[in-house]
């Protein structure tokens, strides 16, 4: 049975303390196919934000499963290039 991990929270470059997850979708390289979980994070004790994309094979095998991933979006395909 498969066990949810904790998504990984970066610490703000700034001031050292966790960042909060603002938003959390799928995205897509239109040239490669390949789908990610994008997240983004923000410090709102210094306004810092920071974007990451984490191929969903990775995404899933770091939070203990495919089911725990925010579906795939298909209608609203992002170009990270
Ligand atoms: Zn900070």
């Amino acid at each position: 049975m498969e066990e949810k991990h904790q998504w990984p929270m970066p610490r703000c470059l700034s001031c050292d303390r966790r960042m909060f997850i603002t938003s959390q979708s799928t995205s897509q390289n239109e040239k490669t196919g390949q789908h990610y979980v994008r997240t983004q994070y923000a410090c709102p004790h210094c306004d810092i934000w920071q974007r990451i994309e984490i191929p969903r094979k990775i995404a899933a095998d770091l939070i203990g499963g495919e089911k725990y991933l925010p579906p795939s979006i298909h209608e609203e395909p992002a170009s990270i290039a």
